[in-house]
């Protein structure tokens, strides 16, 4: 889903005849093929994996089980889909993601991961930021850009652009920070190969167990990719659909479950209190967002509240899911669908 600046970049490179270490990538890409929604005529039965993180709040077997079963009856409900998600193994998610043969071990795609990382510490990093932000700035339009960084209302673009890649450095920090059983979240390399979307994409583009992979960590990492939404986010994306030509539906995703299961307490102090149940909800809500991506080959909306397409537009999440569940998921058109993600 994440290929804009990854052709740019190869672009750029051919212009000053150097290869960028993405370009192997690029063309991965577009060998893919084309997608067409899954069918509604039979029972869809989708594999789950569930990966780990000990240090963070868990969701037992029976919670799990209790999640899959309200999401089979939400696709049904929403989507029209009879849903099966069938529980294939649960799994650390250190132990995992330590794997040599892991598919973002590789030269090539350690090298485009490398290459494609912002750290927000340094001066490339906080430059490279701000050439993202400008660029979603120009994509999306000002409209879009005001409603995801409200504090930039009525800015020029100038301005706009550095106060909301301030914006994105201090929600980021604070996110890396976020307390866990065993210290802040980010701490070490490792810690941010879990925490990495461009890693977990990776993985999800070549994962032949399952075909969700749900885990109870965040993906925080920032890197040079990020649309509007993600950056609005301080860098978090809570889950995503992408292509993998070796699974059944020609795709694979994930679900995180951290913003979900610390309740209101950690992402979304402005929400009343929550409950477990609740919580479980508002991941259900989160899933089936991405099914309508896995599923319908939906892409992405944006601009509206109670429709399960529009990503949350901020850390408040249990509002998002709270309008959603009231409006019983309306929304004023259906997503146009992809061919590829
Ligand atoms: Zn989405």
């Amino acid at each position: 889903m994440r290929r804009a600046l990854l052709v740019l970049l190869a672009g750029l490179a051919a212009a000053c005849s150097r290869r960028h270490p993405c370009d192997k990538v690029a063309q991965d890409y577009d060998k893919l093929p084309r997608l067409a929604p899954v069918s509604k005529a039979a029972p869809v039965t989708l594999r789950v994996l569930y990966l780990e993180d000990e240090r963070l709040p868990t969701l037992t077997a029976e919670g799990r089980a209790e999640l899959y079963r309200r999401v089979e009856a939400l696709t049904k409900r929403w989507y029209g889909y009879t849903l099966r998600l069938s529980e294939v193994g649960a799994r650390p998610l250190r132990i995992e993601f330590a794997g040599e043969r892991m598919p973002f071990a590789s030269p090539d795609q350690a090298a485009c991961l490398a290459a494609s990382r912002l750290d927000l510490e340094t001066k490339a990093g906080k430059e490279g930021l701000l050439y993202l932000v400008g660029r979603e700035y120009a994509v999306r339009g000002r409209e879009v850009f005001e409603r995801l960084f409200p504090e930039t209302k009525g800015m020029d673009p100038y301005p706009a652009r550095a106060a909301a890649a301030a914006k994105v450095r201090s929600v980021n920090a604070w996110l890396a920070g976020l307390e866990t059983k065993a210290g802040a979240l980010v701490r070490s390399e490792e810690d941010r190969r879990l925490t990495s979307t461009l890693h977990w994409m990776v993985y999800i583009r070549e994962q032949t167990d399952a075909d969700f992979v749900l885990t109870n960590t965040a993906m925080i990492e920032p890197d040079n990719d990020m649309p509007v939404y993600v950056l609005a986010r301080g860098g978090l994306t809570t889950g995503f659909v992408d292509n993998n030509p070796k699974a059944p539906y020609g795709a694979a995703g994930v679900v995180t479950l951290l913003p979900f299961l610390g309740g209101e307490r950690l992402f979304d102090p402005s929400a009343k209190p929550t409950t477990a149940s609740e919580n479980v909800d508002a991941a259900a809500t989160m899933w089936l967002h991405e099914l309508g991506h896995f599923l319908n080959r939906y892409g992405e909306m944006y601009g509206e509240t109670g429709c399960v397409h529009v990503a949350s537009e901020s850390l408040a999440y249990f509002k998002w899911h709270r309008a959603i569940r009231k409006a019983d998921n309306k929304c004023s058109a259906p997503p146009a669908a992809v061919s590829k993600f």
